[in-house]
């Protein structure tokens, strides 16, 4: 249920409305323009659902000269403008405002340039996150940055939330990746930041920009690195007889100096509803499980999980499972990147999403379960572990 007011619209700008659409059309012939009933409503949330306002109308530009064209105007007559890429942003970055237009990038989708020698790619900003690493593992490399949202999510959206994911817990979240963008000032102006090789001249906006949800600007163009795929990489799963212990397991694993490529806990809940959406042999006896991927030569992966189920031990684990090929593999994080979907199946939801330091592990978990308890809400955990990201839902 909402509890945020949002502004009341300006009345103006609402009389105004289909003279700013018809000259909207004028100054981005090629774009796409939604201003029916009907398909606005297809834009009037993102994936925080409780906030919902109709727009104006939706733009879907075609070029960074029509973003440049659209924010001018819109500048200059005072019309709000909402950026979007995917709408997949659990936090209201892309709830429209009813005097607003939302400048939606989905149509500029191009995968521009794979620069293999200098391990780059460069794309437009409405690219989905899994289309960089689609586009340049024929040549063996990978994009980092895996949100779970991948297969919708855009490289501009990314960039707005600086996003990460399972495995940035070895390469790093968006902001460590991004090398360049091309950004629309809000008057229009187009500007270039950063460059095609790392610590490049001039004062380093990236990280200013990165995160900014959109506040500073539209990006309509992003380079960022490639890194080398791995010559393998598999998993183990760890079932536990508790939340406590299973976190405890991730703390003393991060401080023995092992760098797994991903640290996934899920709780009881998680558990059960994920196997139930995608049959991954999760530990349905345990109280909690970790997903614990480590990559190298086969050399390197056995020695690590040697490692790290050595000290599991500790925590007394009731099952190991280490995968044994690509397709278990693939079976194990199918499951886990479908927990959202999975949950959204058996209930409606609210998430959080926050960063806690690795030693406060266990007890956010309890204090999480405690504030569950007393107002009556079902909760399942299941969250990036080993860079303490966590998203109660
Ligand atoms: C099932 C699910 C799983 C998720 N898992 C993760 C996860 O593992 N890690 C994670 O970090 N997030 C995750 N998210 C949240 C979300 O997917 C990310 O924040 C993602 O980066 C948003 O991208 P988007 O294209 O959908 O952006 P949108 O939701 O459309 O927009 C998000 C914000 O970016 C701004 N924006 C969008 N495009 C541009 C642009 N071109 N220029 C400037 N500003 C722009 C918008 O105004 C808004 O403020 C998940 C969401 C869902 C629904």
């Amino acid at each position: 249920m909402s509890t945020v007011t949002l502004p009341d619209p300006d009345r103006v700008v609402l009389a105004r409305r289909n003279e700013v659409v018809k000259q909207l059309k004028k100054l981005a012939p090629q774009a796409v323009m939604i201003a029916d009933l009907e398909g606005r409503r297809t834009f009037e949330s993102d994936a925080l659902a409780a906030y919902r306002r109709l727009p104006l109308a939706v733009v879907l530009p075609a070029s960074t000269e029509e973003v440049s064209a659209i924010l001018r105007f819109c500048n200059e007559n005072h019309v709000k403008v909402v950026p979007r890429g995917a709408g997949t942003s659990l936090c209201g970055g892309a709830t429209p405002l009813e005097d607003s237009i939302v400048l939606c990038l989905s149509r500029m989708n191009k995968i521009l340039e794979i620069d293999a020698a200098n391990r780059v790619a460069r794309v437009e900003a409405g690219s989905t996150n899994i289309s960089i690493t689609q586009a340049a593992s024929a040549q063996g490399f990978f994009y980092a940055p895996d949100p779970s949202s991948q297969v919708a999510c855009t490289v501009g959206g990314n960039i707005a939330t600086n996003s990460g994911g399972a495995h940035c817990l070895k390469y790093g979240v968006t902001v460590n990746n991004l090398l360049a963008v091309r950004m629309v000032m809000m008057d229009g102006e187009i500007v270039d930041f950063g460059g095609s090789h790392l610590d490049s001249p001039n004062y380093d906006f990236l990280p200013l920009i990165t995160g900014s949800e959109g506040q500073l600007g539209v990006v309509t163009e992003a380079s960022v690195r490639l890194l080398a795929a791995p010559e393998g990489a598999r998993p183990v799963l760890i079932g536990f007889d508790s939340a406590q212990a299973a976190a405890s397991c991730v703390a003393a694993i991060i401080a023995s100096g092992i760098v797994p490529v991903a640290i996934e806990f899920m709780d009881r809940p998680a558990i059960h509803v994920c196997e139930h959406f995608v049959p991954a042999g999760y530990p349905l006896d345990a109280e909690a499980a970790l997903i614990v991927e480590v990559e190298g030569s086969e050399d390197e992966i056995e020695y690590l999980l040697e490692k790290i189920e050595d000290i599991a031990q500790d925590y007394n684990p009731i099952s190991t499972r280490r995968s044994q090929s690509a397709e278990e593999s693939a079976l194990i994080w199918k499951g886990r990147k479908a927990a959202f979907g999975a949950i959204g199946q058996v209930s409606d939801y609210m998430c959080m999403d926050g960063v806690i330091p690795l030693s406060a592990l266990s007890a956010a978990l309890e204090g999480v379960s405690q504030i569950c308890r007393k107002y009556r809400f079902d909760v399942a955990n299941i969250f990036h572990a080993g860079d303490g990201n966590l998203h109660p839902l």
